[in-house]
Parts: C-alpha cells; structure tokens; sequence
C-alpha cells in the first residue's frame, strides 16, 4: 500500500542511494496558503539567510564531475546543495564543513588528515574561482551581506572534526587563514580533543583532553568558534567553562524531543544559552525520529553479507542493490519532516527565547527531510514560522542575527586577547 503515496522519483533515488523513505503516508504540507505565502516570501527575500552546516565539499570530492553551477536533481544524485538551487530556495550563505571522517591518530593519519582537509579548502576556494559571478567566500557577516547584494551567494568555511589538525595547533591558525571561522572538535568517535558523544568504544578523556583544553584556548585567540555538535556531553560542558567566547552547535536538535547523544538537553542548552550560544536545527531523520528496529536488524544483516561494498562484482552490486530495494520495501526507515524540525524550534524558544536557535540542516551529510529535502526547499522554512507566529525580526535572528551575533563575539573575544 505504501508504493502508492511514494513518489516515483523518490523510489528511483531510494534503490540507488538506499536512503530512507516515508514510513507511512503524510498528508501533504501545501506552503501555499496565499497570505502566509507573500508574507513569509517578503521576508525571506529580505533577510540575510545562512545554512550552518553543510557537507558539499565531501560530497563534491569523491564526484569529480560535479557541476554546481548548474541543477543537479537530488533524487538521481542525492546531491543536496548546487548554486542554481540556494538561488531558488533563497538561500544567501551557507557554511561549508571540510569535513572528516575520524581516521588513525598516528603520524601518517595526522599527514593524511591534513592533505585531504587542504585538499578540501582548496576545492571550496576553486568553487569561487571558477563562478566569481555566483559565489564567493566570506569570513565575516559583513563580507557575506556585501555578496547579497550583488546578488552572490556566499560559502563561509568551517572544519568538522578536530582531528583535521592532528596534534598541531598552528593549523588551527592554518586554517583560520584559509577562512575556517568554526570547528566541530570531533566527529562520531573520539579523537585527541575530546570524547564524541557516539563513539562505541565509550568515553575515553572525560570530556576535553589537556590537548583539547589547548585547542579551545587556541581557537579564542584566534577568533576560532567552538562548535560542539558531535561532542560527549563532558566534552559540551568543558568547553563551556573553558572557552572565553560562546559557544555553538552548528548542527544539533533538542534531546527533550527526541534522546539521541546527538542533541542538547534541556539543561545543555539553558547554560548554552545563558553564555550566548546558539543551537542551529539540524535535519537528519536519525536524530529526530525512533529508527525502526526491524530495519536496523536487516540492515545489519545486509553489510554482514556484502561487508567490502568496494570490492565486489558487478553481479553481486546488482544483487546487494536488489535486496536493498526489497528491504526498502518491507522495512521502510522512519523519515522526519520539517514540521518536526520546526517543534525542535518551538521547543528551544520556550526554553531559551528567541536568540538562541538558528539553521543547520546537514546537507549533503545525510540531513533534509520532508518539505525541507534540499537547499531549494529552505523558503518553506520561513513559511513555516511566519505560520507559527514569528515575528519579521524574529525570523531574520533565527536566519542569521543569532549566529552572527556570535560570529562578531568571538571577533572580539580574540582581540581583547591579542
Ligand atoms: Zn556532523
């Protein structure tokens, strides 16, 4: 029964890229309602709107033939960001994560992280080289509004996962120079820094290292954010009383919601809040709704029996892609939506007020959801809370003010320390 409210071009995509689809059918979100609509497009044509978290340099890096310049169909690639689509959607800016996946903590994995972050920046950086009449990067709000209105749409640069520096603090000023004006200290395991909140091999610093503790004070001198999504809650709470500046979570939703390690409790994000940190909504269906477990289960199965994805022939490929759509079929995975990204923003706001919750959806990581799929969908964003009762200057804090107003702190922070 399900086949029949699923999207053809969704079941297309879903055999291909195995990715979650709709676990039951969902009555349809119109965003059309024609007085909600010309207000919510007044102002988002108006405010300066910033994505903080997205992953396209990782998904551009393994695609070598990836065109940005023009639109890519996220149902046939799964690519979630394109320079045509943030135009459609609206979107001014959005951060760019030269992002790692958590590797050896040796010498040779230090020397391997930081190629492939470099390698990483110079792809951002290429980007705007090759379209100067599209893009360009920008390291401060001002740099970012000067590009709006040209009609540019802006890249700032952040780093995900500390373990892109190895042990060397200079490269945190490396990077720095390059544009990186955040850092997420780690990614799903621990590294030198700090425990990640997912690592199964449970904690391992307690929270931040000494290394980490360095890191930290670093990244304030500089005018380095601390981001802390990822991060062990222990880790959350040094940093905290460690960093000089506020903190943030770029890509983070409220655990009241829904428990996972990867979301902020209502406490976290209270003493967040009260340092002047924000916490942008992430869009990642697996931090915002139970997995189902018989799914799981099967999946499980699935890379028990093809384990080396890299290694196997054409027939088995085929064959692996086949049992997939079956298990798509029989066990679909619980996708979210962005009414329920939008209760994660009601629920801050109650908690926190208004100046403390932005935008990080985590495309091209594994983030978009139902009505908010890909960068082209953000205008339904503003919709939605325009629908929900915010007000104009609301709207334009949650786009950006939030976020830039730490921007700017942390600017000051590092030159009260020079
Ligand atoms: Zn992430």
């Amino acid at each position: 029964m399900i086949n029949i409210y699923v999207n053809k071009r969704l079941l297309a995509q879903l055999s291909l890229f195995c990715l979650p689809f709709l676990a039951s059918p969902v009555v349809a979100q119109t965003y059309n309602d024609p007085v909600i609509k010309a207000k919510a497009d007044r102002i988002h044509e108006k405010a300066l709107t910033l994505d903080t978290h997205g992953d396209l340099p990782n998904y551009m890096i393994s695609r070598p033939n990836f065109d940005i310049s023009v639109v890519n169909d996220p149902y046939k690639t799964g690519s979630r960001i394109d320079l045509p689509r943030m135009k459609q959607g609206g979107v001014d800016a959005i951060f760019v994560s030269v992002y790692l996946g958590q590797g050896p903590r040796d010498e040779a994995g230090y020397a391997d992280a930081k190629k492939r972050a470099l390698a990483q920046f110079d792809l951002v950086h290429g980007i705007a080289k090759k379209h100067p009449d599209l893009v360009g990067i920008a390291t401060t709000p001002e740099e970012a509004y000067a590009l709006e209105k040209q009609g540019k749409r802006a890249f700032f640069i952040a780093v995900e996962n500390g373990w892109a520096i190895g042990k060397d603090l200079s490269l945190l000023q490396h990077y720095y120079d390059l544009g990186a004006r955040y850092m997420t200290l780690s990614h799903t395991r621990n590294n030198d820094i700090c425990d990640s909140s997912t690592d199964p091999a449970g904690y391992e610093h307690g929270g931040l290292s000494e290394f980490g503790k360095q890191v930290v004070e670093e990244m304030n001198r500089i005018g380095m954010i601390v981001d802390v999504s990822h991060i062990s809650d222990a880790a959350f709470y040094d940093c905290l009383k460690y960093s000089k500046a506020p903190i943030v979570a770029t890509h983070s939703s409220a655990r009241a919601l829904y428990d996972h390690p990867r979301n902020l409790s209502d406490q976290m994000i209270k003493d967040l809040a009260a340092k002047g940190g924000v916490v942008q909504m992430n869009m990642l269906s697996s931090y915002l709704v139970a997995r189902n477990p018989e799914r799981a289960a099967a999946m499980e199965a699935l890379r028990a029996k093809y384990p080396n994805q890299d290694q196997l022939t054409d027939a088995q490929k085929a064959a692996r892609a086949k049992e997939m759509e079956e298990l798509n079929q029989k066990y679909p995975e619980n996708f979210a939506d962005l009414q329920l990204v939008m209760d994660h923003i009601d629920h801050i706001v109650k908690l926190v007020g208004v100046d403390h919750v932005g935008i990080g959806p985590d495309l091209d990581g594994g983030g978009g959801v139902k009505d908010m799929y890909d960068v082209s969908e953000m205008g339904n964003i503003t919709y939605e809370l325009v629908k929900r009762g915010y007000s104009e200057e609301d709207i334009y804090k949650i786009w950006s003010g939030n976020f830039f107003r730490v921007m700017k702190e942390a600017q000051k922070v590092a030159q009260s320390l020079k």
